[in-house]
């Protein structure tokens, strides 16, 4: 499936090409944690206590965001309850952030644990929250076999940053 208009793919790609050829850290996450680099370069739009909120760098749909334990785990059934408790939280508030900032018709909010069930990053759990708008996917996904993107991802950093 090709995406339109995605300027960071090149970083992305690049960076799977450094993951392969044997760096320190397999998981993406953990990289994106460790890494030295500004919030707001990594897209890290909040931190709290045990979670941290970061759009999707390879977004499904504009508004994209992703809650992540900043521990290590690969299930949510690991995770302490205060860090699942917060991660409920965070839900909450980013389907109240996404629905005053992009008014959409519905939300997609759910995880996807283990390779069969469809994880991109299987190692280090993390919930999904999507805007949704009547006829998104089926239209474009379908026939055209390309998701549009029509915002970049500094346009909905900027929208989404400092409203947790
Ligand atoms: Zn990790």
């Amino acid at each position: 499936m090709d995406i339109l208009w995605s300027p960071w793919r090149y970083d992305y790609i690049r960076s799977n090409e450094k993951r392969e050829s044997g760096g320190a850290s397999d998981c993406v996450f953990c990289e994106v944690l460790q890494s030295p680099a500004a919030d707001d370069e990594k897209f890290i739009v909040h931190r709290a206590g045990f979670n941290f909120v970061i759009l999707n760098i390879f977004p499904y749909i504009t508004g994209h965001l992703m809650i992540v334990p900043f521990e290590h785990l690969p299930a949510i059934s690991q995770a302490s309850k205060e860090s699942t408790d917060e991660l409920m939280d965070l839900i909450k508030r980013s389907q109240e952030i996404l629905g005053e900032v992009y008014r959409p018709n519905g939300f997609n909010i759910g995880m996807n644990l283990g390779k069969a069930a469809g994880a991109g990053v299987e190692e280090h759990f993390h919930m999904h929250v999507m805007p949704r708008w009547t006829g998104d996917s089926n239209f474009m996904t379908t026939v055209a076999e390309t998701r549009t993107i029509p915002e970049t991802l500094e346009k909905t950093y900027e929208k989404l940053k400092g409203r947790f």
